[in-house]
């Protein structure tokens, strides 16, 4: 079996390689623009721990959406499925910034995958944490076995520059009440998790978690119930991909989140979790090469969750 992914990662990066100059790097935030584009790297890590990349699968990259999964995982952690009478579980078919939605669903965000919900969700976090930012990032560097993993500092403060959108989010929220703490820490924890640099194989590491009943592997206990397991990846399977979640599921057939670093992370419950990157994006802002990686992945394989 080993073998049989590696060769399969090995054409799929062959396969993509002609989209390398398709679509273009997320430039709304000035700081994620100064990547250089022509990247991809795939990562997969069996459930039993046997690791398959190929490609630039050791860079460090913005993590950027991806982290409101970790966020959501660690709160539910903490306070179990309280967060969702805060934050819906239905997909938006709307930007992962819009505001619209908003309004007239009076501050209760669609889910916890869009900018509003992990708002929400990093409200939650501050009421929890003693430290949130440290806490957040100790979690994170456990689950994918990498003590090394750091915000980029730049990428935040270029994200709070010009974050007038995540601003109106976050004002907003708590304008219905829906953001108990100071709307400055919230944005400021929110653009730190965003900011957080892995590679692909720390990611495809942390999301093994998901693959496994929520027992990550080096940890004796279990960090999630099953119950919960299930219900995150069923929030990723419907939401992880702004209003291209359907897209993925036709496409790919995985949970999965992405973000606008260029950044994918899926996963088969029971088998493997799988990272790509690659930082040009298509309009609904999901990578473009990552996305045909992880079409040809289930397809090559004949198995999705479906
Ligand atoms: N930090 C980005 C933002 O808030 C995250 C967006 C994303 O990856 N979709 O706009």
């Amino acid at each position: 079996m080993s073998h049989h992914y590696q060769s399969i990662l090995d054409s799929i990066r062959n396969e993509v390689l002609p989209l390398q100059n398709d679509g273009a790097v997320a430039n709304y935030i000035p700081e994620l623009a100064t990547i250089s584009p022509n990247r991809f790297g795939m990562h997969l890590r069996s459930i039993e721990g046997h690791d398959h990349a190929v490609g630039n699968s050791n860079e460090n990259f913005s993590i950027q959406s991806i982290s409101k999964v970790f966020a959501l995982a660690l709160v539910v952690s903490l306070v179990g499925e309280k967060i969702f009478k805060r934050v819906g579980v239905e997909p938006s078919g709307s930007s992962f910034n819009s505001l619209v939605q908003l309004e007239y669903e009076r501050g209760i965000p669609r889910n916890p995958l869009i900018n509003a919900g992990a708002m929400v969700v990093c409200d939650m976090l501050i009421g929890q944490l003693k430290k949130p930012k440290n806490e957040m990032l100790d979690f994170v560097r456990m689950l994918a076995h990498n003590k090394k993993i750091m915000f980029n500092e730049r990428v935040a403060a270029s994200e709070k520059e010009f974050g007038f959108r995540n601003a109106a989010l976050a004002n907003f929220l708590k304008s219905f009440g829906n953001i108990q703490h100071d709307v400055d820490e919230v944005l400021d924890l929110y653009f730190h998790i965003c900011s957080i640099e892995m590679s692909c194989k720390d990611l495809a590491t942390a999301f093994l978690l998901f693959a496994n009943h929520g027992k990550h592997p080096g940890n004796d206990e279990a960090l999630l119930t099953k119950s919960q397991t299930k219900r995150l990846n069923a929030v990723m399977q419907t939401c992880g991909f702004y209003d291209e979640a359907g897209e993925f599921s036709f496409t790919v057939g995985l949970p999965g989140k992405s973000g606008v670093g260029g950044g994918i992370v899926a996963l088969h419950p029971h088998k493997y979790a799988v990272a790509t990157w690659s930082p040009r994006l298509n309009p609904k802002g999901n990578s473009v090469m990552g996305m045909k990686a992880l079409e040809l992945l289930t397809t090559k394989l004949g198995s999705s969750i479906f």
